[in-house]
């Protein structure tokens, strides 16, 4: 057995139980691409198994604090086996589930989404890519399915030195898949579509758009980075759920959508259309959120709800401060278009933006733009993306409800 030694006092984080072993903590040793190793301090104290990865910031990634356990395919096994049974803790609504979110399941670098009777893979690190068969014959075993479609074909793995790869694993068939969502449908493709296709980690956040937007009386709503339509379908569902309220009929509204991915807006136009709503409901703009916000605000529109949703703009730390920026710029401009007593739904993905910064972002940004605001719900991610108490990173979503009072 191959040893990683630290170098003096670098074992605190993992004593700590933080999965990760930065390549500048390292005294010597090592193994090659995704091999296990022993992990040990300076003293040569045992620390850890874990996974190299030779060529990356990350050197190795911990599969187990525990010096009696074997990596093997039992270990696999049983921690798959308890990542999916914890899924079934929660009422999903939905058939598609994350069924692993990497280090948080003592996974590092494994991301696998169920999609109806389809499972679609990450493997985004030299040590699952090294158990990749092994993982793909538990995952089938356990859940009693017989496709599996890779998607490794995220950025991360030119950090790790892997090539990107993406394909049927296990099985073939259609790509595309029809998820029933709470109480509507959205069609996905994961071979095309977005990381492994879909953002199911809004999945409640877009109910509780849903719920607002029965009880809003909303006309105007602004969907900003929309993808494949998600917040647009609740929304549109919402406004038809309403009651009809004693001085008149249920509004019908309106929903502008905004993604600068063209594929992204067919699939969200499609989305619409499969849940029954008529085209003149929505409109959907192949545009950067930033400029059309701005046309928007000189054209005097307003909308009595929006959705900022961008991508990441912190993924770690050392971006947060350009990001903070960035954010703040974003949620000036949704807080002019905002009516009073309209909502925000303000998130961001960026796991070097924590939620009291994302907070303060959010609180410049309604001062410059000069409206009092209130904020009604603290929103995160999915139950099915759970959040590993040594490791914070895995706190990324975060989202705030904010409702403009003047
Ligand atoms: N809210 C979506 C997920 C959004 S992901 C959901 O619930 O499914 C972020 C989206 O922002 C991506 O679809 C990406 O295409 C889009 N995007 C990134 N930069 C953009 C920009 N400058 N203007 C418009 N869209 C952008």
């Amino acid at each position: 057995m191959k040893t990683l030694k630290l170098k003096p006092g670098k074992e605190k984080s993992l004593l700590r139980r933080h999965p990760w072993v930065f390549d500048g903590a390292v005294a010597k040793g090592g193994g090659d691409p995704g091999e296990t190793v022993r992990i040990e301090s300076a003293e040569g104290q045992f620390l850890a198994w874990g996974a190299v990865s030779p060529t990356s910031k990350i050197r190795a990634r911990v599969w187990s604090f525990d010096e009696s356990q074997r990596i093997d395919a039992h270990f696999f096994k049983a921690t798959l086996s308890l990542a999916i049974s914890a899924r079934t803790f929660f009422d999903i609504k939905s058939n598609g589930v994350r069924l692993v979110h990497g280090e948080s399941d003592g996974l590092p670098g494994l991301v696998v989404d169920r999609y109806g009777d389809t499972l679609v893979a990450q493997f985004l690190s030299c040590g699952t890519e090294r158990w990749k068969q092994t993982i793909a014959d538990a995952l089938l075993a356990l859940t009693g399915l017989s496709r599996l479609y890779e998607r490794s074909d995220a950025s991360v793995r030119e950090l790790e030195g892997l090539p990107r790869v993406t394909g049927w694993l296990r099985g073939e068939g259609p790509t595309t898949v029809v998820l029933q969502e709470h109480g509507w449908q959205l069609a996905l493709d994961m071979a095309e579509g977005h990381k492994t296709g879909f953002y199911l980690d809004q999945r409640d956040n877009r109910q509780a758009f849903f719920e607002a937007a029965r009880h809003g009386r909303w006309q105007q709503v602004l969907n900003c980075f929309c993808y494949t339509g998600g917040f647009t379908v609740a929304a549109l569902a919402g406004m038809r759920a309403q009651a009809p309220h004693a001085d008149g009929p249920a509004e019908q509204g309106h929903v502008t959508s905004i993604d600068s991915s063209g594929p992204a807006l067919e699939q969200g136009r499609a989305n619409a259309a499969l849940n029954g709503f008529e085209a003149h409901q929505t409109t959907w703009l192949d545009a950067d959120v930033n400029t059309s916000l701005r046309q928007f605000h000189r054209e005097g529109r307003r909308f009595d709800a929006i959705v900022l949703d961008p991508p990441k703009l912190a993924p770690t730390a050392a971006h947060a401060e350009r990001a903070a920026r960035a954010y703040k710029d974003l949620n000036r401009w949704g807080f002019k278009l905002l009516n009073p007593g309209g909502m925000l739904f303000t998130y961001s993905c960026s796991g070097g933006i924590g939620v009291e910064l994302f907070q303060k972002i959010v609180a410049s940004a309604a001062l410059e733009a000069g409206v009092d605001a209130f904020i009604t719900h603290r929103l995160g991610g999915a139950p099915d993306h759970p959040v590993g108490l040594p490791f914070p990173e895995g706190e990324y979503l975060k989202g705030l409800v904010v409702v403009r009072r003047c």
